[in-house]
């Protein structure tokens, strides 16, 4: 594709876009890649890499564990809880740990002691490989209300695997576990449909990239012959058109049937290849840019 092993991240603003698809398909068409699925709430791209598994590990948070015992009930720890996860009842602290953001600050600070951090499980990693593609997918527990723990644990699995292209699967929208999710990236994908809606979400994860200064382009998903109101807001914003998927009955067969459309026929083969060439060269143009600047 390049001669860098580039990272890139593939967001849309709202699910069934078609990011999961673009995602494997650019992985498989890379052939050595790394496929990191950060949609940890709802993991899919799994379903089509079918990767034969290697590994899972658990992902855990640190909260606190109060010694009833050692507490004496001066509350210090509830007043500095700045996010609420504590509260005084009985006069005994009592954690609401699926708001408690690790920060350790009560541990530190609590004058008796009676405070220590213990690991709690939010998910996990599995490792895997399909063909010559690596395949990482998150999973966040059930309940759980921040997957940023289980992205950042996938994010470490491409620190030392700079010799093939990285390929993220951002979650849907733009809240926090996305920003996780493109931190490292060196150029964003932005998969998008061709409506009004469409429009509208595209705006809004181009409005996330621009925050954090990253280059990006756009993939118009399920084409039509019609007005495209997402190729009208990148003619409009100056976003590269990387490429046009029409809506084609072919493609989502095999999409719906769990298949890996580039392995599958020629002419998707051809299709993802010339994506990977072109965005290859807008992450080379953007580099080059960058370095001038
Ligand atoms: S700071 Fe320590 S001693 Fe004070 S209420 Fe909290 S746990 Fe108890
Ligand atoms: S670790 Fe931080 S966020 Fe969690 S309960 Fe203690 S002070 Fe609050």
């Amino acid at each position: 594709m390049a001669d860098k092993a580039w990272t890139i991240a593939v967001l849309s603003g709202k699910g069934g876009t078609g990011k999961t698809l673009v995602s494997v398909n650019l992985a498989a068409a890379a052939n050595e890649a790394v496929y990191l699925d950060c949609d940890v709430e709802e993991p899919n791209g799994h379903l089509f890499l079918k990767p034969e598994v290697s590994g899972e590990e658990t992902v855990t948070v640190k909260i606190p564990e109060i010694d009833a015992a050692r507490c004496t009930g001066c509350r210090k720890c509830v007043e500095f809880c700045a996010f609420h996860a504590l509260a005084f009842v009985g006069n005994k602290p009592l954690l609401f740990d699926e708001v408690c953001h690790s920060c350790g600050g009560c541990a530190l600070l609590c004058p008796a002691n009676a405070i220590r951090e213990t690991g709690k499980a939010v998910g996990t990693v599995s490792s895997g490989i399909s063909e010559k593609v690596i395949v990482y997918t998150g999973r966040l527990n059930i309940g759980e209300a921040s997957g940023i723990p289980v992205i950042k644990a996938l994010l470490q699995k491409i620190s030392n695997k700079q010799d093939r292209p990285v390929f993220i699967d951002c979650p849907p929208g733009s809240s926090c576990a996305v920003m996780e999710s493109i931190r490292d990236a060196d150029f964003c994908i932005l998969v998008a449909e061709p409506t009004v809606f469409g429009a509208h979400n595209l705006a809004m994860v181009h409005e996330l990239v621009t925050l954090f200064q990253k280059p990006c382009g756009a993939v118009l998903n399920k084409c039509l012959t019609s007005e495209n109101p997402s190729e009208a807001f990148c003619v409009e914003h100056g976003i590269p058109i990387l490429a046009r998927i029409s809506f084609d009955p072919e493609l989502g067969a095999l999409n719906s049937e769990g298949k890996i459309a580039v392995r599958e026929s020629e002419r998707f083969q051809a299709l993802f290849a010339s994506l990977l060439e072109r965005i290859g060269k807008e992450a080379r143009h953007e580099a080059a840019s960058d370095s001038q600047r």
